[in-house]
């Protein structure tokens, strides 16, 4: 199958451009074949709330007047980009107006996970400061509406989730509650590994749910769903919860994004070639990616990498690459981007 998608990720400094500045921007991804543009609506490190107009939750103060994501949306389409706005779901960050509008939904992670290096996170009072708990009810509904606000209002091209996943295993009030009903008790002191299977499979059911019921409301409003995932799978199975390649096999995403950042060549071969041997990946209900790093958090790679690891999504049958992140990508990256596919 040929590549047909080139996508790159973008932080929340491309919305605070001033029209002319973001128009540049745009048309310098325009000139290197980019169709997806995954604008980050918030970043789980601010905690200072959405970046678009919202009625459900807290406006970013720094978000200027005039309505940018409205600009850019229309903007990138007059470039013939399409915008799939990039939800950080679960990580909404310390602060967020979803933990003072429902005060025990945080994320309580007490050494559960099968790495518990995982649950060195950053807790205050035995919770999680910057993760909600991914399968409590009234967090879904909330972030259900919230995507559903944004769709209605803005009409993109799509949704793009990331954070999908439930950082480690939580225990809170409400999964505590939820598997003493199966008889398991979540006390760290007295809870039995041998029912890590039927917790685990709660909580998979739990979130893929949650994925199914985004899945109905794109399908409602007629939006394409996407979705960035964590690469390694199973394992994210029994800590995030995260069940990608099922996803893919119901057909509850257009397309997933799998994140496979990594400075070696090798490991991108290695993990995209496992990738393609998944038959639920390959049933062509859904569209397979590469999401690849320019720069993250460990650090960037070089134009020349990113070339030979796009040829490398290309080779192994990848329908799209996915860059992360739009304001690293330097002259000679646009360049490579342009002559990829
Ligand atoms: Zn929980």
């Amino acid at each position: 199958m040929a590549m047909i998608h080139k996508g790159v990720w973008a932080q929340e400094d491309l919305l605070f451009l001033d029209s002319e500045r973001m128009d540049l921007r745009l048309r310098r991804l325009a000139s290197a074949g980019v169709t997806h543009l995954f604008p980050c609506v918030h970043r789980p490190a601010s905690g200072r709330g959405v970046n678009f107009l919202s009625d459900l939750t807290d406006v970013n103060p720094d978000y200027p007047a005039g309505d940018p994501m409205r600009e850019l949306i229309r903007r990138a389409q007059d470039h013939g980009i399409q915008t799939h706005p990039w939800f950080c779901l679960f990580k909404p960050g310390a602060g967020d107006g979803v933990f003072r509008k429902y005060p025990d939904s945080h994320a309580v992670f007490r050494g559960h996970s099968p790495y518990p290096e995982w649950d060195r996170r950053e807790m205050k009072d035995g919770r999680c400061t910057d993760w909600v708990c991914a399968l409590q009810p009234q967090v879904q509904r909330h972030l259900l509406e919230l995507l559903g606000e944004f769709a209605e209002r803005y009409r993109p091209s799509g949704l793009h989730l990331d954070y999908v996943r439930t950082g480690s295993v939580c225990s809170c009030g409400y999964c505590t509650e939820e598997m003493a009903r199966f008889g398991i008790d979540l006390d760290p002191e007295t809870y039995d590994p041998l029912n890590a299977w039927w917790w685990t499979r709660w909580r998979v059911d739990r979130l893929t749910g949650f994925v199914r019921d985004v899945r109905a409301l794109t399908r409602r409003l007629g939006l394409a769903l996407s979705a960035a995932v964590k690469c390694f799978w199973p394992r994210q199975i029994p800590t995030g919860a995260q069940d990608w390649v099922s996803w893919a096999g119901e057909g509850l995403l257009d397309d997933v994004i799998p994140m496979i950042y990594s400075d070696s060549d090798e490991f991108v071969r290695q993990t995209i070639a496992l990738h393609r041997t998944f038959p639920d990946l390959n049933a062509g209900r859904c569209q397979y990616w590469a999401g690849l790093k320019k720069c993250d958090s460990v650090g960037a790679i070089t134009a020349d990498q990113l070339r030979r690891q796009i040829a490398l999504a290309d080779e192994l049958g990848a329908g799209g690459v996915a860059v992360f992140r739009e304001n690293a990508l330097t002259d000679e990256d646009v360049k490579v981007l342009k002559e990829s596919l």
